[in-house]
């Protein structure tokens, strides 16, 4: 592909959606290539801010309160898909206060009284919850509206792209492979979607290291219950058992989810490595190339701080910091 002096950016989920708007906010004239738009595992997400299980965990506070910021901004308007919302994570034994709790302002502790049958201890706090399908949407038609332009297609190697001032890999699972960095491994997730029957709070439960986790997200007229998370696990099929599973998990805390219509299912593998890459790189002619990949189970979360990260490395690369 040939880029006519524009910043390509490769991978067209929520972290090259939002680098894409990111960079064209800045001034810089970006064209996004995805083999996929959305990129499936960002429309899968439920999504609520979290930074879970993501290191270093110092820029992940710094990213995720970026985001958190943003995210508070967009809620304002409807057509963003994005809700601040108030709910619930709660533990069937003691549990740890979480190192993000400082970054949320009405965090508290829950009294027993306010938790299920069977939970010992819990927490609530207010959080940005996202509707994914309207939310990338949005950004979509942000990319579009501040000029960005959009590609399907596959770049087979960041070699290929020619005539770019800088290229952005933000291909979730696919960047290692461009990146030739064989650390990012997927960990697979499924979301069963429901019709609302009049939830307007999340709950999620502290599962720790099990693959099946517990936790619903409304988002106006549906509802996202999750979930799963089975490591190494790459496949994109629907599980009937799977989906099961997370009905009869979810309708055992809230028993209104037991009836409640499906109205769909969302499959998605979460990016992992052991550390977030957002890093710049040269490639062998010297073109700046810009990482942002490895986002785990938080790419939503960290959207907003890592994009601008990106902007601040590509804005150096080309001056020659
Ligand atoms: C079930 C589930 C629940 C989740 N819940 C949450 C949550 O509550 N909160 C949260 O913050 N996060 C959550 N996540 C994690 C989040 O979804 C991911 O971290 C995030 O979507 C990763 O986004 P991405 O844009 O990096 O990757 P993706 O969404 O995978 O996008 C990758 C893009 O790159 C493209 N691509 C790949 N290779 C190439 C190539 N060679 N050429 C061209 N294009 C290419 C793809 O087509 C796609 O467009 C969840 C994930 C799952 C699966």
């Amino acid at each position: 592909m040939t880029a006519n002096g524009k910043i390509v950016v490769v991978g067209g989920g929520v972290s090259g959606l939002t680098t894409g708007v990111t960079l064209l906010e800045a001034g810089l004239p970006v064209r996004l290539v995805a083999e996929e738009i959305p990129g499936r595992t960002s429309l899968a997400a439920g999504a609520m801010w979290g930074p879970y299980l993501v290191e270093p965990w110092a820029k992940v506070r710094e990213w995720s309160l970026t985001s958190l910021d943003v995210f508070g901004r967009l809620a304002e308007s409807l057509e963003t898909g994005v809700r601040m919302t108030s709910g619930v994570e709660a533990a069937r034994d003691a549990s740890e206060v979480p190192p993000w709790s400082e970054l949320l302002p009405d965090f508290r502790a829950c009294d027993p009284a306010e938790l299920p049958d069977g939970f010992v201890s819990g927490y609530r706090f207010t959080v940005p919850l996202v509707d994914m399908p309207v939310y990338l949407d949005f950004l979509r038609r942000r990319l579009l509206e501040l000029g960005g332009e959009i590609e399907v297609g596959v770049v087979r190697t960041l070699d290929s792209v020619d005539g770019a001032a800088a290229i952005v890999n933000c291909a979730g699972l696919g960047a290692g492979e461009l990146a030739d960095d064989p650390s990012v491994r997927p960990i697979r997730g499924q979301h069963v979607v429901v019709e609302n029957p009049g939830i307007t709070e999340f709950f999620s439960e502290d599962t720790g290291m099990s693959p099946d986790l517990m936790c619903f997200y409304p988002h106006g007229d549906t509802v996202v219950l999750g979930g799963t998370a089975i490591d190494g696990d790459g496949t994109m099929a629907e599980d009937e058992a799977a989906a099961k599973g997370i009905v009869e998990r979810c309708a055992a805390i809230d028993s209104r989810l037991a009836e409640a219509r499906i109205v769909g299912h969302r499959v998605g593998a979460r990016p992992t490595r052991s550390e977030v890459r957002v890093e710049s790189a040269l490639r062998e002619d010297g073109l700046p190339v810009v990482h942002n990949y490895g986002h785990g189970g938080a790419g939503v979360t960290l959207s907003w701080g890592c994009a601008r990260e990106v902007a601040r490395l590509v804005v150096e690369a080309a001056s020659g910091v």
